[in-house]
């Protein structure tokens, strides 16, 4: 056992009533599923890494709620997390996954044949596609528990795979430590970089132990392609650029990711997963695809209808962040419209979503702009 939990059986000494955590100003899935009984069950378990169930909370109980989104609350240390902890975990998925079943299978579709259109979104509008998910790499701690010598290890390892793409995929890796501060703002400030460590909730899930050891982002020379390495998941492959051309975007996605894939696979090391998961990651969110397929999106009319924009995206099954990341509010009537769900649909299912829907929101966009009514163009619920 890579790290023995013993500071857990010192917490035995207290009756489980008087460790139980303050969750009356809560509102997030853990805070929802979590009772007494339950920590009672699961507070003296640990993973085979020594993950236990305060590892899994404290990120819920450290954040009780979020400005924008409605957050999960919890996080994995390890693939044996979501198995160990099942009694909450299993309840927390089945809330924030529309009611996906222990029982229910993920499937994948990452065949970008599939897709149905997607490369016609008025540029007008639509100002940039992006297609993102995460990846951990099996044998490792998830980010939250990882020790330095598995952080290194897995930045080694994805320096070695991703060397060895070629052509249009062809890139390099910047490992942040070795990066000036006015790179590292440049290419946040450009959408192509995850945030410096100050979401409270990778703080709080221990996810930003040791920054910026270990972390780094790798991408092609157009910045098309890019890999985080170590922020929220081991890895993040992302496809992205500007414009309204989600086809090409999810295209170059599927090709490059399948590849990594294989990379990784020909070093002995596959990526977390199983049927009924899918891809296993950090944060229970991303379960199943880990996609998130979005667009920026300038929608400053429709946006001003508030809970009837609120109602369209939910009845679309689409989420809006703002442009600078999930910690930001719009700006200018700009948004990030993405998919809500990860698990339970594939990613061509969840691309074909957020094309669809993005289309009709533009109609809806430029209708409003004439003033001229959208009633009659209003979604049914997908
Ligand atoms: P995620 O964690 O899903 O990758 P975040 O909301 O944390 O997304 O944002 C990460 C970064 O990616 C931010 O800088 C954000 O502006 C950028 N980004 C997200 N979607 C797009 C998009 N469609 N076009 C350009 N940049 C994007
Ligand atoms: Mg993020």
């Amino acid at each position: 056992m890579p790290f023995g939990n013993t500071h857990n059986q010192v917490k035995m000494n207290y009756a489980s009533d008087k460790e139980y955590p303050d969750l009356s100003k809560h509102n997030n899935h853990m805070a929802k599923v979590l009772t007494p009984a339950m920590y009672e069950l699961l507070r003296s378990k640990q993973t085979p890494s020594g993950f236990t169930l305060d590892d899994v909370i404290q990120t819920g109980v450290d954040n009780p709620g979020h400005p924008f989104i409605m957050t999960v609350g919890c996080v994995a240390g390890d693939e044996e997390t979501y198995e160990v902890f099942k009694e909450l975990l299993d309840p927390v998925i089945q809330d924030r996954h529309g009611g996906y079943k222990p029982t229910d299978k993920h499937k994948t579709d990452l065949n970008s044949a599939n897709l149905k259109g997607g490369d016609d979104l008025d540029p007008n509008y639509v100002l940039s596609s992006r297609v993102r998910t995460g990846r951990s790499v099996r044998g490792f701690c998830l980010p939250p528990h990882c020790s330095r010598g598995e952080r290194r290890a897995v930045e080694t390892l994805s320096i070695e795979a991703l060397a060895s793409l070629s052509g249009d995929l062809k890139g390099k890796y910047y490992a942040l430590k070795n990066m000036t501060d006015a790179e590292q703002d440049q290419l946040i400030n450009d959408h192509f970089l995850f945030d410096k460590p100050v979401s409270p909730l990778l703080l709080a899930s221990g996810m930003a132990r040791d920054w910026p050891d270990g972390r780094g982002i790798w991408h092609n020379d157009t910045k098309t392609f890019l890999v985080w390495v170590n922020e929220e998941d081991h890895l993040r492959v992302i496809s992205m650029q500007k414009g309204g051309n989600m086809k090409e975007v999810f295209e170059r996605f599927c090709t490059g990711l399948t590849k990594i894939e294989s990379l990784f696979k020909d070093r002995g090391h596959a990526f977390m997963w199983n049927e009924h998961l899918g891809y296993v990651l950090t944060c229970p969110s991303n379960l199943g695809t880990g996609l998130r397929a979005g667009v920026h999106v300038k929608l400053p009319n429709l946006s001003k209808l508030k809970d009837k924009f609120e109602d369209i995206l939910k009845k679309l099954r689409l989420q809006k962040r703002g442009t600078g990341g999930v910690d930001t509010a719009a700006v200018g009537g700009v948004f990030d419209i993405s998919n809500a769900d990860r698990l339970g649909f594939s990613e061509v299912d969840l691309v074909q979503m957020v094309v669809d829907g993005v289309k009709l929101l533009v109609e809806m966009e430029k209708r409003l702009e004439k003033g001229q009514s959208i009633d009659d163009i209003m979604p049914a619920q997908k």
